[in-house]
C-alpha cells in the first residue's frame, strides 16, 4: 500500500480494494476479541491545571491483537459503530468502568474521583443507555456524580431529539454530560442550548498550535470564557508540555488531559496515581 502513490490508478483502486478487505477482516477478528480477553480499558488522568491534582480518569479502549500488537481504537471504534458490535463492547466498557473507578474511591481517600466514559452515537440512537447506566451504578456503588459521558457533536447531531430526550434524563439522574472534541464540528455552540452539558473538551488540535498560532489561543481562550459564562467547566485535551500547561493556567482552563500529565494507565497503575495524591 505505501507504493500506491507512485504507481498511479490501478494500485489506488487495489489500495482502495485492500481497505474494504481489511474493515471485514477487523470485524471479523473484533467479534469476540471481549471474549478472547484481547480487549481491555485503560485510564488516562485528568487533573486540575492550577496544581496537577489527579481528579478522575477517561476510560479508553485497548485492543491487544494476536498479531498485529495493539491496536487504537481510532482504528476500530468505527468498523465497531457500523457492524453494531459497539452495542456489546460499549456496556461493557461502561460497566468495566464503572467497577474501577467504585473501586478507586473506595482505595484512595479524599474525594472520590470520576471516571469519564465515551458513548458512541450509536448508543445515544436506541433507547437503552439510561438503562445500562443505571444498571452500572447500581451493580458498582458508583456515584452518579463520579460517572461522565463524553459524547461528540456527531452523536447528538444524528438524533438531536432523541439525544436530547436521553441525555436530558441522564443528567436528571445526577450523570454528568461532557462534550468530547469541542471545536472540531460546525454546530457545537447550539448543542449547549439543548442539551444538559456539564463539561467540555477541547480538542487538542487547539492546543497543538496554541504557542505559535494566535487565532487558537484566542479561540481557547474564548472557549474557556464562554463555558464559564455558561457554567460549564473545561478540559484541554493533548496537554504535552509544561508552556501548554501555564498558558492554559493563565486562561483559567479547569482541568487538563495529557501525557504531560500521564499516558494512558491500568486500572491500579490508576489508583496508584490517585492514592499518592495527598
Ligand atoms: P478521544 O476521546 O479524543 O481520546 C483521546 C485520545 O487522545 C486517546 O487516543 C489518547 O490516548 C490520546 N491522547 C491522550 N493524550 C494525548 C497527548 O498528550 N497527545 C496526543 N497526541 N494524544 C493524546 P486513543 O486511546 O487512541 O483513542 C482514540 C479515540 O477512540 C478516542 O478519542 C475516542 O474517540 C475513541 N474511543 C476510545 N475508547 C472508546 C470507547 O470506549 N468507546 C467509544 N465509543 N470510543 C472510544
Ligand atoms: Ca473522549
Ligand atoms: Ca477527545
Ligand atoms: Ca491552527
Amino acid at each position: 500500500a505505501k507504493s500506491a502513490g507512485k504507481n498511479g490508478f490501478r494500485f489506488y483502486s487495489r489500495a482502495m480494494d485492500h481497505a474494504v478487505e481489511r474493515r471485514a477482516h477487523m470485524e471479523q477478528e473484533l467479534r469476540g476479541a471481549w471474549e478472547r480477553g484481547e480487549v481491555s480499558v485503560v485510564y488516562q488522568p485528568i487533573g486540575r491545571t492550577s496544581d496537577g491534582r489527579i481528579l478522575g480518569a477517561e476510560a479508553l479502549l485497548r485492543w491487544q491483537h494476536p498479531e498485529l500488537g495493539t491496536i487504537s481504537p481510532a482504528a476500530f471504534i468505527d468498523v465497531a459503530e457500523q457492524s453494531g458490535l459497539i452495542d456489546q463492547l460499549g456496556p461493557r466498557v461502561l460497566r468495566q468502568a464503572c467497577q474501577d473507578a467504585a473501586h478507586w474511591a473506595r482505595e484512595c481517600g479524599g474525594e472520590p474521583p470520576f471516571v469519564s466514559v465515551n458513548v458512541s452515537p450509536r448508543q445515544l440512537r436506541h433507547g437503552e443507555l439510561p438503562g445500562i447506566v443505571a444498571e452500572c451504578l447500581a451493580e458498582s456503588g458508583l456515584p452518579a456524580g463520579c460517572l461522565h459521558l463524553e459524547l461528540t457533536e456527531t452523536a447528538l447531531i444524528s438524533d438531536e431529539l432523541q439525544a436530547g430526550v436521553l441525555l436530558t434524563r441522564l443528567h436528571g439522574s445526577g450523570v454528568k454530560v461532557w462534550l468530547d472534541d469541542f471545536g472540531t464540528g460546525f454546530s457545537g455552540l447550539s448543542h449547549l442550548r439543548r442539551v444538559p452539558v456539564d463539561g467540555l473538551k477541547i480538542d487538542r488540535s487547539f492546543i497543538a498550535d496554541m504557542q505559535r498560532d494566535p487565532d487558537d489561543l484566542a479561540l481557547t481562550s474564548a472557549i474557556v470564557a464562554m463555558a464559564h459564562s455558561l457554567g460549564i467547566t473545561v478540559v484541554a485535551e493533548g496537554v504535552e508540555k509544561q508552556a501548554q500547561r501555564d498558558l492554559l493556567a493563565g486562561l483559567g482552563c479547569d482541568l487538563i488531559q495529557g501525557y504531560w500529565l500521564g499516558h494512558p494507565l491500568a486500572a491500579g497503575e490508576l489508583l496508584a496515581r490517585l492514592s499518592a495524591r495527598s
